[in-house]
């Protein structure tokens, strides 16, 4: 008896959660439709550090979205959604613009930093992505080295499509990083044939690395064959000074993540920026 007690009551728990996992997804396909509309999204921006100073070299836009009924949804939770959509163009778009829009505003209060920007691969594969980008920029009368792309392995499956729009970039004089570097398929020989400028690697990487050999292994191979094909080098998501301390003896010489700052919204920043020089 007591056992198909709790069969029942476990399966009425279940029937529940699904409904909510489903209830929750729907509030967010339904709630990103109208977002943009309603200035539900902001961008926060986390300095990118050189580690040896602590200097900011650049700061990462990273979008915010605060759901009127659900509160603040994590970008791991609604990106994908957006991208399943096709909400991911617009909201993208949006993105860029606003990124844009704010160096301009650094570089008239005399802050002179640039602003890595992340990007889906479904925007990247968007026959207007190249506009959009030469649009945001000459309407803000940037120069294009202050705008830099973050795109993730994913969009190396695309490859020929993908060595185009880079192309393209580059022509225009924009940056591009590999994004997460090492959590995908794509390998360096691969990489080496891409005019990719910088790679990211990967805070699960870092995250491990002073406790596990082999992961420790893995960032200095990534460090040194990065270096030996000219690509810049950044890590992400340090946490403390041995992991900094760690990167830089082998080789990697930029990074941010909570040791020096959070993402933090633009006036935060704007603070950060005036104190510091920024290089
Ligand atoms: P990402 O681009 O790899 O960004 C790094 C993530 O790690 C960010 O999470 C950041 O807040 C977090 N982080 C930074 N420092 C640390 C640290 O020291 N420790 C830990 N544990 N985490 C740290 P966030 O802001 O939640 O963004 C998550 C992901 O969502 C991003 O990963 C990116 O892939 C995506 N994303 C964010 N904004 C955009 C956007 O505007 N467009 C697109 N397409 N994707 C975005
Ligand atoms: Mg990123
Ligand atoms: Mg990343
Ligand atoms: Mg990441």
């Amino acid at each position: 008896h007591l056992a198909q007690k709790n069969g029942y009551n476990n399966y009425q728990f279940f029937v529940r959660e699904d409904n909510t996992v489903h209830d929750r997804k729907i509030k967010i396909e339904q709630g990103l439709k109208k977002a943009l509309h309603n200035n539900e999204f902001e961008l926060y921006y986390q300095p990118q550090v050189h580690l040896k100073s602590r200097r900011i070299v650049g700061v990462e836009a990273l979008l915010r979205w605060k759901h009127p009924e659900l509160g603040n949804i994590s970008p791991y939770e609604f990106i994908p959604v957006a991208e399943n959509t096709g909400m991911i163009i617009p909201i993208g778009k949006w993105v860029i613009q606003e990124a844009c829009r704010q160096i301009k505003l650094w570089q008239s209060a005399g802050i002179r930093i640039k602003i890595a920007v992340n990007v889906s691969a479904l925007q990247f594969e968007d026959h207007q992505f190249i506009e959009l980008v030469n649009e945001s920029l000459s309407q803000n009368l940037l120069p294009p080295k202050y705008l830099e792309l973050e795109i993730t392995e994913s969009v190396m499956q695309k490859i020929n499509q993908s060595f185009a729009i880079i192309g393209k970039l580059k022509n225009i004089g924009i940056k591009v990083s590999i994004d997460d570097f090492g959590t995908g398929y794509s390998s360096l020989s691969v990489l080496s044939n891409l005019p990719i400028d910088v790679i990211k690697i990967d805070k699960s990487f870092v995250s491990k690395m002073m406790t596990d050999e082999n992961t420790a292994s893995l960032v200095k191979t990534i460090i040194e064959m990065g270096s030996n094909l000219n690509f810049g080098l950044i890590a992400e998501g340090i946490e403390t000074e041995e992991q900094a301390e760690f990167l830089m003896q082998n080789g990697c010489h930029l990074g941010q993540g909570y040791l020096y700052s959070p993402p933090i919204t633009k006036e935060e920043i704007g603070k950060l920026l005036n104190k510091e020089n920024v290089v």
